[in-house]
């Protein structure tokens, strides 16, 4: 008989919470999860879910003008956001209700309330406390506002699911994943959307290429990006906000999105009683097993600053459970990690980045193809895509592969595949094309566009 209540007790229901306590629970193990907003965690209940919800809403738009293009007679079309919201909403129960049902299936037992711990055993939940022989901080992120006088008068990402009306005039702060995706939404759904970036590209991190084309093509569909612009402050009048810059320019609008970035919600976890090290950017530091410095502490997810995406938190949640409850140990894949930005045009990349790639100083052959995709020379539209793959000159390995363009996220996953296996360029030239499709072009790009150093 253990000494502990449970032998593992998980602290947050997200993506990597709610997978390494099934997946302990069906290796034998006595599991609790206790969480204090809604089961799903920020990927389902305000995040990547919703957004792509919003995402499909919002390329309505273009589709309804480019079907003109292939003889379709289109009437007047009306975006009705009420309507979205409540359709939106009622997935995102339905989806919530999912989890709650997969965590009862699996017998975990689920306590609603914040965890804390009390010490390296024990979690307080609602004034009761429970101890577990191993627990696993699974508490993700929350998003976090500049401090500019008047930024209570802004949103984040977990307001803007909930807006009542569709904003007219709109600014976003930010030059990231967030920002660019809730840019290219509220612009398709008919916002006038003036995005601010204080550095001199969006998507900071990304191949240069991806960045410059996505820049162009956000503009051409008609978001108004504002490089090296900060804002000083925000005033309220009425309904209208008046949002000052650093440029000396001043916007009316009637919404300020915040997507500055998320921050790891240790505060108030009583991380300091049970001696787990917080670094300072109040991520907590892991090792390859996702153990912290104290031995039955763990964590995975946004809170360990890895890397902050859905998928990488579920593989760590479930090598934690594999390793630690079952008889398979295996450590999470950090190499290689396929993303997209759900962008109007949709980006996604896997592998280095050209810079990233010289800084290797590998001597690279650079492939790049921009071209219009079949469906646009009947809609008319200019938009281009762009396919990127960054070779190693030496040993012929495909390093790196960037796209901006429809179904972009659809189509590197599979290349991710590829890149995992250290696919070479002369496979993917030995790679038969689909044809007529965009992605044919990942395997019939034949001469370099530079090489070298
Ligand atoms: P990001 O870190 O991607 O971007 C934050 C942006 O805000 C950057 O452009 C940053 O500028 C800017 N910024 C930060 N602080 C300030 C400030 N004080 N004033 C002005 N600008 C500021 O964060 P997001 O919030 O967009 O997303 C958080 C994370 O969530 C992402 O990194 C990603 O891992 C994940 N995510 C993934 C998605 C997906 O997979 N499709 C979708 C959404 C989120 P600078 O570049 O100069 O630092």
């Amino acid at each position: 008989m253990s000494r502990y209540d449970y032998d593992l007790y998980v602290i947050g229901a997200g993506s990597g919470g709610v997978r390494a306590s099934r997946i302990a629970a069906g290796h034998g193990a006595r599991v609790a999860i206790c969480e204090d907003s809604r089961v799903g965690g920020t990927c389902v209940i305000r995040g990547c879910v919703p957004k792509k919800l919003m995402s499909y809403a919002a390329h309505y738009a273009e589709d309804f003008e480019d079907a003109t293009g292939f003889g379709w007679q289109v009437g007047a079309v009306q975006f009705d956001w009420p309507a979205f919201l409540q359709r939106k909403n009622a997935e995102i129960d339905r989806l919530n209700r999912i989890y709650l049902q997969l965590l009862a299936n699996s017998g975990v037992t689920l306590y609603e309330g914040r965890g804390q711990l009390v010490d390296a055993h024990t979690v307080e939940v609602n004034g009761k406390r429970y101890t577990a022989e191993k627990i696993l901080i699974a508490v993700g992120g929350r998003p976090v506002k500049p401090d500019f006088p008047g930024h209570e008068h802004t949103l984040t990402s977990d307001d803007i699911f909930y807006i009542e009306t569709l904003p007219q005039r709109m600014v976003v702060i930010g030059g990231g994943y967030i920002a660019v995706e809730f840019a290219g939404i509220f612009n398709a759904l008919g916002s006038e959307v003036h995005l601010l970036y204080r550095g001199e590209q969006i998507l900071r991190g990304f191949d240069a290429d991806v960045r410059r084309v996505l820049a162009r093509e956000m503009a051409a569909k008609g978001v108004h990006i504002h490089l090296h612009t900060e804002v000083q402050s925000v005033d309220k009048n009425g309904e209208a906000l008046h949002v000052h810059l650093n440029t000396g320019e001043s916007l009316s609008v009637d919404t300020v999105l915040c997507a500055t970035g998320r921050t790891p919600r240790t505060e108030e976890l009583g991380l300091d009683r049970a001696g787990v090290y917080v670094n300072e950017k109040g991520e907590i530091p892991v090792d390859h097993n996702s153990r912290t410095n104290v031995a039955n502490i763990f964590a995975v997810g946004d809170v360990t600053g890895r890397i902050a995406l859905t998928p990488v938190a579920i593989k760590e949640g479930h090598a934690f459970a594999d390793t630690q409850f079952g008889s398979n140990p295996w450590c999470p894949n950090h190499e290689n990690v396929p993303s997209a930005v759900f962008s109007q045009p949709p980006v996604a990349s896997v592998g280095l980045t050209e810079g990233e790639a010289h800084t290797l100083s590998e001597s690279l052959d650079v492939y790049i193809s921009e071209f219009r995709p079949m469906k646009h020379t009947l809609s008319g539209r200019e938009e281009k895509t762009l396919m990127k793959l960054i070779v190693c000159h030496d040993s012929d390995r495909v390093l790196g592969c960037h796209m901006v363009g429809p179904d972009a996220p659809e189509i590197i996953q599979g290349v991710a595949i590829a890149i995992q296996c250290g696919a070479t360029k002369a496979q993917f030239d030995a790679t038969v094309g689909i044809h007529p499709t965009a992605a044919e072009e990942l395997v019939t790009m034949r001469t370099p566009t530079r090489s070298g150093h």
